[in-house]
């Protein structure tokens, strides 16, 4: 029954790793830091339907950051002046670059509680300098995918 299950799924959150419930990178919606902010763009990004929007600079594995749909609101688009990195850097969101896909389902919810993260983005390392340590973006991940382990059913929102 259903108590079971949620059970079941808060006592597997230390061994289910973040792999396991990332939303991947290719299923990401991003903008490109150096667009411009028209009409276009934000109707268009409306209609994937998420709130919070990782920002990446050159190629989607470099992340730099996090727009709100809700940072667009306000924005006056007439003048066309105005670009993803602008809004980015004016709000000034909070991302966690912090998690790797090995951590525990238990690790990352604690660590994005306590931090009042609500999305973090997953990465990997792409060499083994230690000096020039370089990550790459694999995913993202959300508190909402780890309740959905813990309560093991789909949370839907609009
Ligand atoms: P929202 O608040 O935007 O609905 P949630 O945090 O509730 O997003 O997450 C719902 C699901 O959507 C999760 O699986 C999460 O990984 C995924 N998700 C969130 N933002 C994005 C995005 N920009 N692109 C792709 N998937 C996303």
């Amino acid at each position: 029954d259903r108590e079971k299950n949620i059970m079941t799924g808060v006592l597997s959150l230390k061994s289910k790793k973040i792999r396991d419930i990332m939303t991947n990178l290719i299923d990401v919606f991003m903008l490109e830091a150096d667009q411009v902010v028209d009409d276009e763009l934000i109707l268009s990004a409306h209609g994937y339907g998420y709130s919070r929007i990782p920002v990446y600079e050159k190629q989607r594995d470099n992340i730099i950051g996090l727009v709100n749909m809700r940072d667009f609101a306000l924005l006056d688009t007439e003048s066309g002046k105005f670009t993803v990195r602008n809004v980015m850097t004016f709000y000034n969101r909070r991302y966690g670059k912090l998690i790797m896909p090995d951590d525990s389902c238990y690790e990352v919810f604690n660590k994005l509680k306590k931090e009042q993260y609500h999305m973090g983005v997953v990465i990997e390392y792409e060499n083994n300098s230690s000096l020039d340590p370089k990550v790459r973006a694999v995913g993202i991940v959300t508190l909402e995918d780890i309740i959905e382990e813990m309560i093991q059913e789909e949370i839907i929102d609009e």
